[in-house]
């Protein structure tokens, strides 16, 4: 059987499970666990790392899982439900589940294997803030509640953590670690995640969402540090021009996406004359239908750079590096110097309040295809320079998974791997993920 990703990474395995029950999942992965057979956990196939792309063996899909209940201040959801159905199922209920990863059918168990976030997690961080408790199943079948608060009972060696705000590369092992912070992000490489609750927020009060247009780069740089602070920002977006031109938005130099609750318009007026924003060709707007149009036109990005890359015959190719916060212009220059030398088409957008900005080449031959690649690297080496992460929100995955050993040393890669052979001792989980052939 053959399994693709939304990056265009493909894989073979020998077959499908979707077991409905915990009862079920244990069997098989007990089963795997005898017979020494690799398992890799599906959820809604969003990823773009070839995380949920086999590499022989089982799949295991989740979309079984369907439990979502809300009550109040949490929901209690299985791994099959999509992020848009927690969403709305919140939002009727006059609660609010902050995490918003741009892609929004993605499986909820997908979103915590990974520590999905979005663009409100300028404010609200990613999604393993947001939880409470996870059921998982691991390796050899074991189904095991673990609420937050309580803590691995193995001694880990600790690893450490980029000065950024957004990291989501590795496991991010600390003494006395809990579990939850463990497998939230650990690729489906040390558990199945089959249930979780997670926290609910009561819904924000009003909000003015927006998307600013400038004439320039450099103003729209000179805003997102003078707008950084503004208080109760949840969103600060980065578009740039080229990206503009591909979804057909509107003739500018750059346009900021933004959002905040309990808005003062009158202060938005003073704030679009001081940064030299087009204020009429501007957009603003209170409703709960605004921030859905505003969302798909943020959504409309990534989605036609993934088509145009595939009709073009190649797979993604695109950074997920974040740098703090101090040093975003260093890393924008170096982005900027790797396209003009990469040539052809490429777009920079994203979450620029956390210094985290996605460059994706759109390659028209082999040869921008393998400059692109160079400065794929180069870029990550930079961005560790600078005191970054090689993997903001996306994971690592099997496409990246030669950047693990970029950013840790010898002894902190060690540490992780003696996580793996700990929880997994035949490697059978996301084989492949995180770490590359020669480390796994
Ligand atoms: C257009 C587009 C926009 C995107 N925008 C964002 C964004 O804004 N922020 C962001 O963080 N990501 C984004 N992504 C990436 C992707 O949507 C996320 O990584 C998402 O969390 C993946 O969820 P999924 O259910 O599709 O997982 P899959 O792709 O099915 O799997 C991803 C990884 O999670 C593991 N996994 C899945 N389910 C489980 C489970 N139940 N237990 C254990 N492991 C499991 C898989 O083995 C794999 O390693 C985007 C992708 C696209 C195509």
């Amino acid at each position: 059987m053959n399994f693709e990703d939304a990056s265009g990474y493909a894989g073979e395995a020998e077959r499908l499970e979707k077991p409905s029950t915990p009862d079920e999942v244990s069997a098989i992965l007990a089963e795997a666990s005898r017979t020494g057979t690799p398992v890799t956990v599906l959820g809604a196939g969003t990823g773009v790392t070839g995380g949920a792309v086999p590499t022989g063996g089982v799949v295991l899909s989740l979309e079984r899982f369907r439990r979502l209940d809300i009550g109040q201040g949490e929901a209690r959801a299985g791994a099959g439900v999509l992020l848009h159905e927690l969403q709305s199922a919140a939002r009727k209920a006059g609660q609010f589940y902050a995490p918003d990863p741009t892609h929004n059918a993605a499986a909820l168990g997908g979103t915590i294997a990974n520590n999905a976030s979005g663009s409100r997690s300028f404010r609200y961080g990613s999604t393993r803030r947001h939880l409470k408790s996870l059921l998982v199943a691991f390796a050899d079948g074991t189904v095991r509640e673990l609420p937050r608060g309580e803590a691995i009972d193995f001694a880990v060696t600790p690893v450490h953590r980029p000065t950024t705000t957004k990291h989501q590369a590795g496991y991010q092992l600390a003494e006395g670690m809990e579990w939850v912070d463990l497998i939230c992000g650990s690729e489906g490489t040390l558990a199945v995640v089959l249930e979780a609750t997670f926290n609910l927020l009561p819904a924000p009060g009003d909000r003015l969402s927006g998307v600013v247009f400038f004439p320039t780069e450099a103003q729209a740089m000179d805003a997102i540090d003078a707008w950084r602070t503004i208080p109760e920002l949840c969103m600060l977006e980065y578009v740039d021009a080229a990206s503009l031109k591909l979804i057909d938005g509107p003739k500018a130099g750059a346009a900021l996406l933004i959002e905040q609750e309990h808005p003062d318009e009158d202060e938005w007026l003073t704030r679009l004359e001081q940064t030299g924003a087009l204020e009429e060709e501007s957009w603003f707007g209170t409703a709960e239908s605004d921030r859905e149009r505003f969302r798909k036109f943020r959504h409309a990005l990534p989605e036609k750079v993934n088509d145009t890359v595939r009709k073009r015959g190649y797979m993604k190719m695109g950074t997920d590096y974040a740098v703090p916060i101090a040093r975003h212009r260093e890393m924008l220059a170096n982005y900027r110097q790797g396209l003009t030398e990469i040539g052809g088409d490429g777009v920079v957008y994203g979450h620029v309040g956390d210094a985290h900005l996605h460059v994706n080449m759109m390659p028209a031959n082999d040869g921008e295809k393998d400059r692109a690649w160079a400065w794929m690297h180069t870029w990550a080496a930079q961005a560790v320079e600078l005191g970054g992460t090689v993997g903001a929100e996306h994971g690592l995955g099997k496409r990246k998974a030669h950047l693990l050993k970029l950013m840790y040393s010898e002894a902190e890669i060690a540490a992780m791997r003696a996580v793996k052979q700990h929880l997994d001792p035949r490697w059978l989980l996301g084989r492949g993920n995180l770490f590359p052939p020669d480390l796994s």
